[in-house]
């Protein structure tokens, strides 16, 4: 389709309206109060519970271990929660892996979970959405695993891996693990 005019939006609502019938258009009030009692509502509010994240909150945390939908399971978090636990930090994640059910809703990151601040961000398997590195913009350090090599999130950290996250994770738990022990002896 052609439109070779400015296009013309009628103003339909004032005119329709009989309580505002001939008035002063441009003072016209458009959406007349309504009050509201109980008593309209099918659905009432009994009791809101906020969901708590398990183990150390993402945005209390220094050092967060973030998982996206390539950790591909439920199970995939397990080793995550390894690592964090070896590092004393937290696990946090994507929309997809929340939206999957592998991770709680209070440890999503970004413009629609939580905005966080670590000193280090290590990232598995997150394609590098602008909504969820939003979230950690303020973060010291990332570190991004993926097997893309197109993926978006080389593009916003300070090391990149492009691996199979399934290599690279018991390599990194190994190597804590070492280091530790060369902390405690
Ligand atoms: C209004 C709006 C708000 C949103 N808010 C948020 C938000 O707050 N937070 C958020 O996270 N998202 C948010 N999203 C969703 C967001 O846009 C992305 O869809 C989401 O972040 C993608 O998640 P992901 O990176 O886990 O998944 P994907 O984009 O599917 O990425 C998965 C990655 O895993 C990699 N991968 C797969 N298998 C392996 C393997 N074996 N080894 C290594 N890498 C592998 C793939 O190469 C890919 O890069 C929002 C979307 C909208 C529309």
């Amino acid at each position: 389709m052609k439109v070779n005019q400015n296009p013309r939006i009628p103003n339909v609502l004032v005119v329709s309206n009989p309580a505002v019938k001939g008035t002063d258009v441009q003072n016209a009030p458009i959406f007349p109060r309504i009050e509201l009692s109980e008593a309209d509502f099918r659905a009432k509010t009994m009791e809101i519970f906020e969901e708590q994240p398990e183990g150390i909150p993402i945005d209390k945390a220094d050092i967060v271990v973030s998982g996206g939908h390539g950790m591909k399971s439920a199970g995939g978090f397990e080793s995550l929660k390894e690592i964090a636990d070896l590092l004393g930090s937290a696990v946090g994640g994507t929309r997809r892996a929340v939206e999957e059910g592998w991770i709680k809703e209070a440890s999503m990151i970004g413009v629609s979970g939580k905005i966080i601040r670590p000193k280090l961000l290590i990232s598995f398997g997150a394609s590098g959405a602008n909504h969820w590195t939003a979230g950690f913009v303020g973060a010291n350090k990332v570190v991004a695993i993926d097997s893309d090599p197109d993926a978006q999130v080389f593009d916003v950290c300070d090391i990149g891996i492009v691996d199979d996250l399934n290599e690279v994770i018991p390599v990194m738990i190994k190597k804590i693990k070492e280091n530790l022990t060369k902390i405690d002896s």
